[in-house]
């Protein structure tokens, strides 16, 4: 497999080079530093090059450099000038369409990035990672797997800190193999070894788990049934980093259905194209930003809670009409199956916030094909019960990369759509056309609005696999908040 590994200076880039690719700004290329110490011809045909490389769409312009040179071809990617306001300046989509498919390949490669800022490295290791998958089941005898050597820079010298950029890339790299793996290669099982063994040398850090009858034990019936059926038994598991002298227990709550037939109320013929390995993204990106905060060793307690389970069909498949007693202590009526992950992630976010009264809970999810009409392919949609919050988690994914985008926070609006005649509420709304993703959010903060604590929500359905591929989304964007959040 293709690795990725950081440098902090020019002098460590290999000496020899297949390929060699410059990210920049057009007019940071006109001005040159981007180019400087890569050679006299890399300095020269790039600096030509990037006068006609267009920002956006096809990015890249390359050529040939004659012998002698460092590297025998060059390819120059250039990012916008300027950019509106919801993009983050990082420009991370922008850099990861320029530089695909030009990295990885025979022999030994090289990307540079300028950056505006040192603060820009994180999310800008993030763009390089995503970009090179672990996950490849095609046939071949390994000779397109070149090593690839990442440096970052800014006008005043290169990024010396190269440690934390390469934990980045590799939680970020770990999140895509994960929701890239087909169910039959991650069923719940497989996902709670992966999970174990990943945090298996990080400090202060022990892991539970729930499975099978032991959630129905804990009350966690909702999470129960929408896994019950399938070969391997849902479960929780729950990574806690607990260091000495925490100031505060911050929570995550990820989704992980590692597939999702829609149950009874099978998905329908002609969404059949659809892909559903994607539906453990959330708890992918939970498990990949709990592995970088406890590296990275912040101040505070983290309790990550992975729901897992598999929306099976079969004879013990949970049904419309079926009333669960949530535990929360509320029923709910089902009148959709395929409306399973608010069901996974209420009772989880339940749970974990009882037994840990945390200050914070984040949920992130693959919740709604809605998400993507409301916000689009690029930015989650985002609800919290808290402005400060959400303003909060939007410059987070500004800063990150992982863009969001705020839905309305009106529960007076959407507790309604859930009524049922014989239950607290329904799992499925009424009206799909009155804010559907945004009521979703609803139903899952109704299992914890008694608990007092700040929420935000991420409904990543859109941004978390892309061009099926999975793309690491959230972890960034998640770590930001807690880093926020941690500050006070
Ligand atoms: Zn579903």
């Amino acid at each position: 497999m293709t690795s990725l590994v950081f440098v902090n200076s020019v002098a460590a880039l290999p000496a020899e080079l297949a390929t060699l690719v410059v990210v920049a700004r057009q007019a940071d290329f006109a001005a040159g530093w981007p180019l400087q110490g890569l050679g006299a011809e890399a300095q020269a045909f790039g600096k030509r090059l990037a006068v006609d490389a267009q920002p956006g769409g096809a990015a890249a312009q390359s050529t040939l450099l004659p012998e002698g040179a460092r590297a025998r071809k060059l390819v120059v990617v250039a990012l916008r000038d300027t950019l509106s306001r919801h993009l983050s300046p990082t420009q991370g989509q922008e850099i990861g369409n320029g530089i695909r498919g030009h990295l990885g390949g025979k022999g030994q490669s090289a990307v540079v990035i300028a950056l505006q800022s040192e603060g820009q490295a994180e999310a800008a290791a993030r763009a390089v990672a995503r970009v090179l998958p672990l996950y490849d089941r095609k046939t071949n005898d390994g000779s397109g797997n070149g090593d690839v050597t990442a440096l970052l820079r800014t006008s005043a010298g290169d990024v010396s800190a190269i440690a934390s950029l390469q934990v980045v890339a590799d939680s970020t790299r770990l999140c895509c193999r994960l929701v890239d793996m087909p169910p039959a290669e991650l069923d719940t099982t497989r996902f709670e070894a992966e999970a174990r063994a990943a945090v298996a040398d990080l400090p202060h850090v022990s892991v539970e788990s729930l499975v099978g009858d032991a959630l129905l034990e804990a009350g966690l019936r909702g999470l129960h049934a929408v896994g019950r059926t399938a070969m391997a038994a849902p479960r929780l598991v729950v990574l806690d980093y607990a260091p000495p002298n925490a100031s505060a227990t911050i929570a995550l709550i990820g989704k992980g259905l590692v597939y999702d037939t829609g149950g009874i109320t099978l998905k329908i013929v002609d969404q059949r194209s659809l892909t559903m390995k994607c539906d453990m993204g959330g708890a992918a990106a939970v498990l990949s930003a709990f592995i970088e905060l406890a590296r990275g060793g912040i101040g505070v307690r983290v309790v990550a809670a992975l729901a897992m389970a598999e929306n099976a069909i079969g004879p013990d498949a949970y049904r419309p009409d079926d009333v669960l007693r949530m535990h929360s202590g509320k029923t709910v009526e089902i009148n959709n199956t395929d409306a399973e992950g608010r069901l996974a992630l209420a009772d989880a976010a339940s749970y974990i916030g009882r037994k840990y009264g945390p200050s914070a809970l984040i949920d992130a999810a693959t919740l709604t094909g809605a998400q993507l009409v409301a916000t689009g392919k690029m930015h989650a949609a985002i609800v919290s019960n808290d402005g400060d919050f959400e303003a909060l988690a939007l410059q987070a994914g500004l800063d990150s990369g992982d863009h969001c985008m705020p839905l309305l926070w009106s529960p007076e609006l959407m507790k309604p759509e859930f009524k049922s005649k014989v239950a607290d509420m329904r799992n499925s709304v009424a009206d799909r056309m009155n804010a559907q993703s945004a009521a979703a959010a609803w139903f899952v903060w109704a299992h914890i609005e008694d608990l007092g604590l700040r929420w935000l929500h991420i409904d990543l359905a859109g941004p978390a696999f892309l061009d099926n591929r999975g793309t690491g989304y959230g972890i960034g964007l998640i770590v930001d908040c807690v880093r926020s959040l941690a500050k006070g």
